[in-house]
């Protein structure tokens, strides 16, 4: 590690030398991991089937050190795997390292006639947060202490109740017992992947079970037309559910804010936005109530920071979305200390790729989550992992 800030006296003059570092080269490789497959209700309905892919970006500086991104590129992981290593490593290659907003606009101007969102974005997310996962590693801090964020700890909610044909009632229950042994109180279900009335008997099983101490959300995953929306989140305001996520398409901002307005229940997304462009737009409509970004999707750590105070400026929080690998959750919970967020998204379904890659950056007992501690993300990367879990030339 560089001598830094981080329980050193600061020293202007290595501050001097280490912005001057430049980037060597930007690489992405796809990880994999195929054996525990479920599906929400998207895929259910015939779309956005695809297995645990995580895009594994690294940015290395002159002098050898190696920052670590993720960007999330479902279905696709190729497609971002090909941006970053024949795109973006061309626009910021020889830049210095932490120049970390100017290259997220310089990444950004000189891709946007190719695409605003999806694939382009989300490589550009990879490659920001290795960017700042340097810039920790460079001055001795963890990223959220760089950024001045808060260094408390911060509450998870665990998000199941995915669809697989086996899994009735009883397995849904038992699942969502394993996640209150945990130590989790609060748990997010998938909804959409069966008739309204279904779904809510599924619900209804939950609140029986765990009366009103668990904190119980829905997540309908972009698949509801508006009627059917309205029909479900008066069902949802009947049983206390705590938040009604992505109920209908993010292309439909406008009608988002319509079922805002017509039920109490909160309106919870969209993680399907990118940039704070976007997010604009569901924002300054008051089209959700509460605001989920991704750092490994949306645009990396800055463009998050950027969507969580313009968030805060229309009174809303902004609480991260997680999904894929450990960087990714680690990339926004830097963030969410940063912009204080009320809560995180986390997943205790198997998948390797949260622990291989990320482990020892998170911690949580009771239901919290620790700030990392040590510089950058705060990972150490186990290569023997990424060899285990690297996705074979197709
Ligand atoms: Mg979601």
């Amino acid at each position: 590690m560089h001598p830094g800030l981080c329980g050193k006296k600061f020293n202007p003059a290595a501050m001097f030398l280490f912005s001057h570092l430049r980037i060597a080269s930007v690489g992405c490789e796809v990880l994999e991991f195929t054996e525990f497959y479920e599906r929400d209700a998207l895929a259910v309905v015939g779309g956005a089937e695809h297995l645990m892919e995580v895009c594994l970006v690294r940015v290395e500086t002159s002098d050898g050190e190696v920052g670590f991104g993720e960007a999330i590129g479902y279905g696709s992981p190729e497609s971002v795997e090909v941006t970053v290593n024949s795109v973006l490593n061309r626009i910021v290659k020889g830049e210095e390292s932490t120049n970390i907003w100017h290259l997220w606009d310089k990444m950004y101007r000189a891709t946007f006639r190719l695409g605003r969102r999806g694939i382009i974005v989300s490589a550009m997310s990879g490659v920001d947060i290795a960017l700042w996962d340097l810039a920790g590693k460079e001055f001795g801090a963890p990223i959220h202490k760089l950024l001045g964020g808060n260094t408390r700890r911060i509450k998870g909610y665990i998000t199941g109740g995915y669809y697989r044909p086996e899994k009735d009632i009883p397995r849904l229950i038992e699942e969502v017992e394993g996640y209150v042994r945990s130590g989790f109180n609060v748990v997010k279900i998938k909804v959409g992947g069966l008739s309204v009335e279904e779904d809510l008997k599924r619900l209804s099983a939950l609140r029986e079970r765990f009366g009103d101490g668990l904190g119980i959300a829905v997540d309908a995953n972009n698949v509801y037309d508006f009627n059917q929306a309205l029909r479900m989140g008066r069902g949802l305001e009947r049983l206390g559910i705590l938040f009604f996520e992505e109920p209908i398409s993010t292309d439909y901002p406008e009608l988002s804010t319509r079922l805002a307005e017509q039920l109490d229940i909160p309106i919870a997304g969209y993680e399907t936005a990118f940039t704070v462009h976007e997010f604009r737009e569901f924002i300054s409509r008051y089209a959700v109530d509460i605001v989920q970004a991704d750092a490994a999707w949306n645009g990396g750590i800055t463009e998050m920071l950027r969507i969580g105070v313009l968030a805060r400026s229309y009174g809303l929080p902004l609480i991260p979305h997680y999904s894929a690998g450990g960087i990714g959750f680690v990339a926004s919970l830097h963030t969410a200390l940063t912009i204080d967020s009320p809560m995180i998204e986390y997943h205790l379904r198997p998948n390797p790729l949260r622990e291989a890659l990320a482990g020892d950056a998170i911690r949580h007992s009771d239901g919290f989550f620790e700030p990392p501690t040590k510089p950058g993300l705060g990972i150490t990367m186990r290569e023997d992992e990424v060899k285990r879990f690297r996705r074979a030339r197709r």
